[in-house]
């Protein structure tokens, strides 16, 4: 049997462990969240329990598995990985479960495509603290109940709306995290180059942090494109002149966005006149997953302004429009 918590191996940019935060003091920006977790981390260790179960979510690569590592280290507990899809069987979860130390953190991600059959046995262990395990089949099926330590579960969707309610309803402490803004950034894309090795002047770290999307996972990759960059037609310094030659040569324009981001923009301008155009054509005519234009394309257009959600659909705003250099059409208003 493969250990499902094995397999939640974190993705491959993240495989440098040197540069997460490891403590709560360290953790830049969301400032709100932070603020609450210290009370909260600090309230359960005081009085000797298991923190509440917490929800992170918001888009991808804003720091929710970066905050549940952290929450543990602060707790002084352990840490246990694992993601919805991985828990095919409610036994796979119950494993899990049983051998749980006591107010050990657990992190499911994706937590919104846990099978129900799965979920069905969360319920009880988050409410109670006990599982239900149905043994045997037919009439001979009884059910037998397992008293477990108490933990904290840290989910993290970028999909709240896809959770169940009784599953939402379960966490104690919902939590919303936003996109960075280039000041959060610029600190660390800073602090990443130092820990690098790779020296980054104030102007290069800047334009760096300008165009990582809001995100600190994209923030480190281009760090460390252009640091290739810099080792190899440059003199090993990350400055704007450089920065900005590296990040245009990737295709990353000077708002932050990818080609993807430019693609599903000139669409609706050039094929639906700016809209309002329903998700699943946009997702036909891109060959994207309508999953990842929702979770990964879309959230950073619209903090940007540069897409409006509509009831009948998306429609390009007049930002959007700038920002292709196309003039929208006459009549058409934000
Ligand atoms: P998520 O789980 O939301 O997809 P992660 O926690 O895996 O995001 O974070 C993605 C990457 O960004 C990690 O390499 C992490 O070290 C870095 N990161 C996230 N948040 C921060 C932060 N506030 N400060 C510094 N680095 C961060």
């Amino acid at each position: 049997d493969i250990d499902p918590t094995v397999r939640a191996d974190p993705l491959p940019e993240d495989q440098d462990r040197a540069l997460r935060p490891q403590m709560l003091d360290e953790f830049v920006g969301q400032a709100e969240a932070r603020a609450n977790l210290r009370v909260f981390i600090q309230s359960a260790r005081q009085r000797g329990e298991a923190m509440d179960h917490t929800l992170f979510h918001g888009p991808p690569g804003l720091g929710k598995t970066t905050l549940a590592q952290i929450m543990a280290r602060e707790l002084g507990v352990g840490f246990r990985m694992t993601s919805g899809p991985v828990l095919a069987k409610a036994g796979d979860l119950a494993a899990i479960l049983t051998n749980l130390e006591p107010r050990d953190v657990l992190f499911i991600d994706e937590i919104h495509r846990l099978n129900p059959a799965v979920e069905e046995v969360l319920y009880p262990a988050l409410e109670d603290f006990e599982l239900d395990l149905v043994i045997g089949e037919g009439p001979a099926a009884r059910t037998v109940r397992i008293e477990l330590q108490p933990f904290t579960l840290v989910g993290a969707t970028t999909r709240m709306g896809l959770l169940t309610t009784p599953l939402r309803d379960r966490f104690g402490i919902p939590t919303r995290l936003q996109f960075y803004t280039e000041d959060e950034l610029f600190i660390i894309v800073e602090r990443n180059a130092r820990k690098l090795g790779a020296p980054a002047d104030e102007g290069g770290a800047r334009e760096i942090a300008r165009r990582a999307r809001g995100t600190p996972r994209i923030a480190g990759r281009l760090l460390r494109r252009v640091v290739d960059f810099a080792v190899v037609e440059g003199d090993g310094t990350v400055t704007r002149a450089l920065a900005d030659m590296a990040l245009t040569r990737l295709g990353v324009d000077h708002l932050g966005l990818d080609g993807a981001d430019r693609r599903y923009l000139l669409l609706m301008a050039e094929n639906y006149g700016g809209g309002p155009v329903g998700i699943e054509t946009l997702s036909a005519a891109l060959s994207e997953s309508r999953d990842a234009l929702e979770e990964v394309i879309e959230p950073f257009l619209l903090q940007q302004g540069l897409i409006q959600r509509t009831p009948r659909g998306r429609m390009l705003a007049q930002k959007g429009w700038s920002h292709l250099g196309l003039d929208a059409p006459r009549g058409q208003t934000d």
